[in-house]
């Protein structure tokens, strides 16, 4: 099956492997077709291949659910690309195009192979009844649902139609089904199992825990002169003037545009060429540094969090951040961005507790924007306050910074092995702590 399941791969898709075992192991749980499954990958591990594959080697249809129109979009476009029929209805579709389609689903032998919708178009009566019509005639293979934890009221990207999925389940019995996302703290899991009233799921989660990365926490205000620590740190961490010549690059990420300015600034002259990125620039000129990162040319991009989205870079050899993320999924997810290569690579805060009172003025400030704008307080309002709760706890914890990172994701604890800060030098860290402590005081 395995020589196979590859040449399917390269046929289709023209890949000589899969991506990973993980990936290589859903495929394969998909297609025996006996389970439920749950899949937690990062993003730009290779999810939707976890269907598509699937999808193409079956009899009937996959349906594939997917929150956003232009996500949707680029999914078909390339699956038409690779000759593989797919096609989206969505409320933009034009009524001919639709009437093609439809008619295609009701002949005996449809050619489409992958069906994308978004969430509002399954509860549409005029479209409900194609639905059940192929899933009684046996021709619905799977049904995908991607970004799942929109389905989630946890998490930050909750979309309510989500929530009518269950019911489309019901509708639609046999028909095992698959559920992803690239984020998924426990309580997020919990709520995708029970909404999607998945059987007994197979569960495939990319460990949270990655050894090559190093974590810790300074405290800026103990420090003589901030900006030459950072420095310091970006030297050492790029290896510059130690003649390698395996060039690596780093982000610095700051709460303002204000904040980037100024650091890229004092680290420029420092002798580290930095540049700072962030939503006052014209768009042309973000383009530009974000190019002349990617392309190696600016080792040193000083970023707003705006910054990273989709950037998928190999030898990103640091994560510095000035500013306290506003939450420890956040920090996780931007700090991520470092190693994905699989070599060494660190993670470093600044703290400050200065900044904490900001950013928790802030997330307050925001939480009763939202409610007063609602009419109501939500349960979920507390969210932001708690998750930004662990990642100041993160930073003045005495702990493995690893472990905390697993434990908040509800992963088992990681055997870190001094890649932390506090798995390297306890000491040093109730040092720092101590001295914070007393500087608060004075
Ligand atoms: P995710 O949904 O997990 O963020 P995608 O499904 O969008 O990731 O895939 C990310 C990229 O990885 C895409 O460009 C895709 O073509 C590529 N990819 C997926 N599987 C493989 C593979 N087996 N080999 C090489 N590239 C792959
Ligand atoms: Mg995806
Ligand atoms: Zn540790």
């Amino acid at each position: 099956m395995t020589t196979s399941l590859k040449q399917a791969l390269k046929t289709h898709f023209g890949f000589d492997n899969f991506r990973s075992k993980l990936q290589e192991d859903v495929v394969k749980a998909v297609i025996r077709g006996d389970r439920d499954v749950f899949v937690c990958m990062p993003t730009g591990a290779g999810k939707s291949l976890c269907y598509q594959l699937p999808a193409v080697l079956a009899e009937g249809i996959t349906l594939v659910i997917s929150p956003l129109i232009a996500l949707i979009q680029d999914q078909v476009d390339h699956l038409k690309d690779l000759n593989i029929p797919a096609c989206s209805i969505n409320s933009k579709l034009p009524a001919g195009e639709r009437r093609l389609i439809l008619a295609d689903l009701g002949s005996s032998s449809p050619k489409l192979k992958l069906l994308y919708i978004t969430p509002e178009m399954v509860a549409s009566p005029s479209f409900q009844p194609c639905l059940t019509d192929l899933c009684s005639r046996g021709l619905l293979s799977y049904l995908a649902v991607d970004e799942a934890h929109c389905v989630s009221q946890w998490g930050h990207d909750f979309r309510p139609d989500y929530l009518k999925l269950g019911e489309l389940r019901a509708r639609l019995p046999g028909v095992p089904c698959l559920a992803l996302t690239a984020t998924a703290p426990k309580n997020v899991q919990e709520d995708i199992v029970t909404s999607l009233r998945l059987r007994l799921p197979l569960t495939f989660v990319t460990p949270v825990f990655r050894n090559n990365l190093h974590y810790d926490v300074i405290f800026r205000e103990l420090l003589p002169n901030p900006y030459v620590h950072l420095h310091a740190f970006i030297k050492k961490a790029l290896a510059l003037g130690s003649g390698s010549n395996a060039q690596g690059c780093g982000i610095v990420y700051c709460r303002t545009r204000e904040g980037c300015e100024t650091v890229a600034f004092q680290l420029t002259k420092l002798g580290v060429v930095a540049k700072p990125y962030h939503a006052g620039l014209k768009a042309g000129d973000r383009t530009e540094v974000q190019n002349e990162w990617m392309q190696g040319k600016v080792l040193v991009i000083v970023a707003t969090i705006s910054f990273g989205m989709g950037v998928d870079k190999a030898n990103v050899r640091f994560v510095a951040h000035w500013n306290l993320a506003k939450s420890l999924a956040s920090y996780y997810q931007e700090s991520g961005r470092a190693g994905r290569d699989g070599l060494p690579s660190s993670c470093r805060t600044y703290y400050s507790p200065r900044d904490k009172e900001q950013m928790n003025f802030l997330i307050r400030q925001e939480v009763t924007r939202r409610q007063e704008k609602r009419g109501s307080a939500k349960e979920t309002d507390k969210t932001a306050i708690t998750d930004f709760e662990a990642m100041v706890s993160f930073c003045e914890q005495e702990g493995c910074r690893h472990a905390t990172i697993s434990k908040f994701f509800g992963d088992k604890k990681p055997n870190c092995a001094g890649a932390c800060d506090y798995c390297c030098n306890p000491k040093a860290v109730r040092a720092q702590l101590e001295r914070a402590a007393t500087l608060s005081t004075k």
